[in-house]
């Protein structure tokens, strides 16, 4: 089987945390980021529609399952900016040939007209294909996020796709993925100091990139200290002292050790959305 050429790592989003009646609404939702969900997603971005693409797995397909794709579909990613990466990549087939031994039996040309832009078919593993895909979402973000350039918690995300790139073997050169990570978190930290993502991303290149633990735990404290007190008294009791629970309920002033449970989870849970850390 081939190995996993791109993973994103699982992102919980602020929707899954909402509250009972309080369902999350979007105008488009795509299930599945297969090709066909990744195509569907970036061709309605490109129009300007908000989509939120969804998938089960954290990262793009293994093995090889489609491996032909036709002209008509590299037609349509010529229309997303990806089908010359596809062509540039792929096997190119306009003519077959079948063979008896050394003696040509038959042959036939799937493409019998002159002047026609894509061939009849390439044949390209179907995760090269997912990975140009998510690349060209990329981009696109990196377009929105230069629209909206004082927005900072974008471009934290993006400074995490660095990191990610390292830390999944899609990239070796740690110093220009930090140095490009780092870009993208003083700029958002530029737009607005206070940015938790940013500041608990800055922390991740330093620990992860950089190999500095100092200013990594500098920035996860002032990450950390963005939450609302209950939660960081919680989480510190918990994570930082490693109280009990017993010990936590009294301090707090919870009513049960379930009711103490609970708090420390959910408090835990808003840190990691804060933080926009896997759980
Ligand atoms: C063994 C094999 C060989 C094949 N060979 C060829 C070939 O040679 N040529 C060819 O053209 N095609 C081939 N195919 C078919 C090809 O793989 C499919 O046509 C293509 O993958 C369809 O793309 P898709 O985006 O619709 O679905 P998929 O590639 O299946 O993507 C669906 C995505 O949705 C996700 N998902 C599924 N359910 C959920 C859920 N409930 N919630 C969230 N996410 C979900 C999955 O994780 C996946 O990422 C082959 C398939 C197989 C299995």
């Amino acid at each position: 089987m081939a190995k996993t050429k791109t993973q994103f790592g699982y992102h919980r989003h602020p929707d899954q945390d909402r509250a009972g009646a309080d369902v999350a609404e979007h105008a488009v939702v795509v299930v599945g980021a297969g090709p066909v969900g990744l195509s569907l997603a970036i061709d309605l971005a490109q129009r300007g529609q908000p989509v939120v693409l969804l998938d089960d797995a954290d990262r793009i397909g293994e093995g090889s399952r489609a491996i032909c794709f036709s002209k008509r579909s590299l037609e349509y990613w010529d229309r997303l900016g990806i089908g010359q990466r596809m062509v540039d990549k792929g096997v190119v087939w306009s003519v077959g040939k079948i063979f008896h031994g050394a003696s040509q039996l038959y042959q036939f040309n799937l493409l019998p007209e002159e002047g026609h832009k894509r061939p009849a078919f390439i044949n390209l593993q179907q995760f090269y294909a997912e990975a140009y895909l998510v690349d060209r979402v990329e981009e696109l973000l990196s377009q929105l996020i230069e629209r909206h350039a004082r927005v900072a918690a974008p471009r934290a995300w993006l400074a995490k796709w660095h990191v990610l790139r390292v830390t999944r073997g899609m990239a070796s050169d740690l110093k220009s993925e930090a140095d490009l990570a780092l870009s993208q978190t003083q700029r958002a930290l530029d737009n607005d100091p206070t940015c938790a993502l940013a500041l608990a991303m800055e922390g991740f290149v330093y620990c992860h990139l950089r190999r500095d633990l100092e200013t990594a735990e500098r920035r996860y404290e002032a990450a950390l200290n963005r939450l609302r007190e209950p939660d960081r008294e919680l989480i510190v009791g918990r994570v930082e002292l490693g109280l009990e629970y017993a010990e936590l309920a009294t301090l707090m002033n919870k009513p049960s050790l379930t009711a103490t449970r609970v708090a420390v989870s959910r408090a835990l849970i808003r840190l990691a959305a804060e933080m926009g850390v896997e759980r």
